[in-house]
């Protein structure tokens, strides 16, 4: 199926009934919710609502991600050599999903991963197809085959909920390459809740069949993460504006020792100071 076509899968997120679609609208057949149809994006919600950090500490650094996020080619470039993804990348994950199956991106961003995955986000980022709130999927039950998510969960509410909709939304069989952060700061995307450890997460996903569980980026990426926050604190004179600063700095200066991941990532003992794990299931 084709992006053109995903209209098909889509259903009202506030009470899963069929929509009618229209060329600038479309209409839930059940409770009559309108929602937002634009130049083949589908809008579940107001971007509007969309946080844009100017309260966190970190809120110059979140504008200059949100910024480069609107160039997608430069976001993969900086996010791929100042930080090194030594483990099993969504790239890797996809290459044993055959084209034509229906795979949905949650939180994409601007990130385009394979031209025939759909981009749902919270805001309309270049490359978004679906702008809507990942705790309420506008698609029917056992409608999808391949859901990722990379580094989402940490920025949402509530986790469980969106596992339980990730769940309900996959078709049975349907797999996931999920990924969440470990060891590193706080960073703003527009806000950040939650942790998990190895363990952690086959308790969050325990309704899943586990293909596969591991570091996705290594210790030593964040290892270079805490070690420049600490010296932006240190260097910052309580001041967050040059704790960001220094942190930018940091960022270029230590990503070299970056690539010790390719070593340390093999070591099984690495896993308790990973940055990122992944999570591949099945349902
Ligand atoms: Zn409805």
């Amino acid at each position: 199926m084709s992006n053109n076509n995903i209209g098909y899968i889509l259903s009202c997120p506030n009470c899963k009934s069929r929509l009618l679609i229209e060329k600038d609208f479309c209409k839930c057949s059940q409770c009559g919710a309108l929602y937002k149809h634009e130049s083949g994006i589908f809008f579940f919600h107001d971007s509007g609502e969309y946080n844009t950090g100017a309260d966190k500490s970190d809120n110059l650094i979140f504008q200059i991600k949100s910024l480069i996020k609107k160039s997608p080619k430069l976001f993969y470039f900086l996010n791929h050599t100042l930080g090194i993804h030594a483990g099993k990348s969504v790239k890797d994950f996809l290459r044993n999903i055959p084209k034509g199956a229906l795979i949905i991106n949650l939180g994409s961003g601007s990130n385009i991963i394979r031209d025939d995955v759909i981009n749902l986000d919270s805001y309309p980022y270049p490359g978004v197809k679906i702008v809507s709130d990942v705790h309420k999927l506008p698609f029917k039950d056992a409608s999808v085959d391949v859901v990722v998510a990379e580094s989402l969960l940490e920025h949402v509410k509530n986790p469980e909920a969106v596992v339980k909709e990730i769940y309900r939304v996959l078709k049975p069989g349907g797999t996931i390459y999920i990924t969440t952060p470990f060891i590193i700061g706080f960073h703003s995307s527009p806000d950040d809740y939650y942790r998990w450890t190895y363990s952690g997460l086959r308790i969050l996903f325990k309704d899943f069949k586990e293909i596969e569980l591991g570091s996705a980026v290594g210790p030593t990426v964040a290892f270079t993460y805490i070690l420049r926050e600490w010296l932006a604190v240190f260097f910052s004179f309580n001041s967050a504006y040059i704790y960001q600063l220094v942190t930018l700095f940091l960022m270029f200066i230590l990503a070299p020792l970056n690539l010790l991941d390719f070593i340390l990532i093999k070591y099984k003992i690495s896993k308790n100071i990973a940055h990122i794990f992944y999570f591949v299931g099945k349902k």
